[in-house]
């Protein structure tokens, strides 16, 4: 099950939430500041001993203060234009992120829109990866898991809205 939501993912009440991290895991701007800030210093101290990650893989820590009880920290790709490989990493991401999500026995995850920020993925294209990467894990899932895209802006959340619309509606049974 999935749902589109507008709102700040640093205050969603599910058991993991998923920052849109950079390689580094030690923060950043945009939705990795907020989910930092929120969860406090602790957050950053486990991050670090992490080692870095990635593009489009995924790392698992605890939520300290947030309601969420983990993060699952993933850097996207940065936008380079297309041939760099960027539409299969931001696939990963989503795909690394439920697997690690699933493997802890979470029921409930939230995912902000990942690299459509200062990380400039197309908007469009990203949401059409989120949407296909998240419903052809949840496919093959014997568990139910409920999947939430928590949307920051209005034209974020009408864009994800839409692709998720339009996704049903070309994949009716
Ligand atoms: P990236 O570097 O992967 O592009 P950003 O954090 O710059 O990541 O942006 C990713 C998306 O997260 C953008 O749509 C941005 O508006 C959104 N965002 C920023 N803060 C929050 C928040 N507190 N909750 C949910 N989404 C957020």
């Amino acid at each position: 099950m999935i749902e589109i939501i507008r709102g700040d993912i640093t205050q969603c009440k599910v058991d993991a939430i998923v920052n849109a991290a950079n390689c580094s895991l030690l923060g950043g701007g945009g939705v990795d500041g907020a989910i930092h800030r929120a969860a406090g210093p602790e957050l950053l101290e486990e991050c670090r001993k992490l080692g870095g990650c990635k593009t489009g893989e995924a790392k698992l820590t605890l939520g300290y203060k947030l309601p969420a009880k983990y993060v699952i920290h993933t850097p996207g790709p940065i936008w380079q234009g297309g041939q760099h490989e960027e539409a299969k990493l931001l696939g990963n991401c989503y795909y690394n992120s439920l697997r690690i999500a699933e493997s802890k026995g979470c029921h409930s995850v939230a995912f902000p829109s990942i690299s459509t920020g200062v990380y400039r993925y197309p908007l469009l294209e990203a949401a059409k990866i989120a949407i296909a990467a998240i419903y052809e894990y949840l496919q093959m899932l014997r568990s139910q898991l409920k999947v939430l895209i928590v949307c920051f802006d209005e034209r974020t959340y009408q864009t994800y809205r839409q692709v998720l619309e339009n996704y049903q509606n070309e994949n009716k049974p």
